[in-house]
């Protein structure tokens, strides 16, 4: 597979009013038309450090705008047939919720998620000789557990199977038909407040899971030389990952220091997934390393789509940390 499969873009949020009350500097910029994000150390008279992705999204750009630029393609894809994958990674507080939930007003920054949802049921209206049949599921890991959360129970932990024709699969996860876009929204909701219930439930922060909200099509085309009927399957995994800052910076020790433990073994393990991916060469891709990579293993690599948007702060303050997430989304190119 070539390197097309996977994408990488950065996105680089405002300064908020809490950076601009301390005073924060701008550290990085864009190069836009060449795809390449510079990103100075502060206070230091040394050239920037420069990297170059496939699409690069500053302050004012919209989600709109990176949605049709580089998501419209892998959810197209999807409604053909294909398994396609969308992450959002940076450091808590860097937009990755911003990119994929969005917000309503102003309507250019509605979310990659909702989003995808009017993609998805667009095409479907417009399809000639096609039916489609569309569901849901949207889970959690945490702590390298499995949650359902449109399940009765956010507090119960799944398990994960592997099936030799169905592939990876979560045993008992719900799914939930859907019909139009209102009704995906509701469950996207419903899913948002139970992650946000279940961690206060067990004393969690719910920047430390990972998202995983998908839409599984079923698609049956009638052949039109009269060859009968077809049946494609394509799956859309929308994910919202846990805050990738390092936990030396937030003092944790204990539970708290093994769950950051496990996070960032997952985000590394996805890091060497989609490495391994982007490299095309590597005959070896550590899927089993994580729950993460094994729960996407079909819908990463092969003949499917790929694209991480990379979140940043623009501010001095977070240089490490913005400085760390671009050296982990170039590995991913
Ligand atoms: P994360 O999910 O990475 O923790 P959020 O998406 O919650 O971060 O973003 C943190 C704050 O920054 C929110 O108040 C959000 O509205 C704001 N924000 C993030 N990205 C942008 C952007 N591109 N433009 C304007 N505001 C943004």
């Amino acid at each position: 597979m070539g390197s097309e499969a996977v994408k990488v873009v950065v996105r680089c949020r405002p300064l908020n009013g809490r950076e601009e009350a301390l005073g924060c500097r701008t550290v990085v910029s864009m190069e836009v038309l060449q795809g390449r994000c510079c990103i100075r150390r502060p206070g230091v008279p040394e050239p920037p450090k420069v990297f170059t992705f496939d699409g690069t999204y500053f302050m004012e750009q919209t989600t709109e705008q990176m949605y049709n630029e580089v998501a419209y393609p892998l959810v197209e894809g999807v409604t053909e047939g294909f398994n396609g994958t969308i992450f959002a990674y940076g450091q808590t507080g860097s937009g990755k919720s911003f990119t994929m939930q969005g917000v309503s007003d102003p309507a250019v920054q509605r979310g990659v998620i909702p989003r995808a949802f009017d993609h998805v049921f667009e095409s479907i209206q417009c399809a000639e000789n096609a039916k489609f049949l569309v569901r849901a599921s949207y889970l959690e890991i945490y702590n390298e557990e499995v949650r359902d959360l449109l399940g009765s129970d956010p507090k119960q932990k799944m398990e994960l199977k592997e099936h030799p024709e169905r592939g990876v699969y979560v045993r008992d996860l719900s799914m939930h038909a859907v019909h139009g876009v209102g009704e995906c929204e509701r469950l996207m909701e419903r899913g948002w407040r139970s992650r946000a219930v279940g961690c206060t439930l067990m004393n969690k922060d719910s920047s430390r899971s990972h998202s995983v909200f998908t839409m599984h099509l079923e698609i049956c085309s009638t052949d039109e030389d009269g060859g009968g009927d077809r049946l494609r399957a394509g799956k859309l995994n929308l994910v919202d990952l846990a805050g990738s800052e390092r936990q030396s910076k937030t003092g944790a020790t204990g539970e708290r220091l093994r769950e950051a433990t496990k996070i960032n073994l997952s985000l590394s393990a996805l890091g060497n997934v989609i490495s391994a991916l982007a490299d095309g060469r590597s005959r070896h891709v550590p899927y089993r390393d994580s729950k993460l990579t094994r729960l996407l293993r079909d819908s990463l690599g092969g003949n499917t789509c790929t694209l991480m948007v990379a979140c940043l702060s623009p501010a001095d303050n977070n240089y490490e940390e913005s400085l760390s997430t671009l050296r982990y989304a170039d590995r991913a190119k």
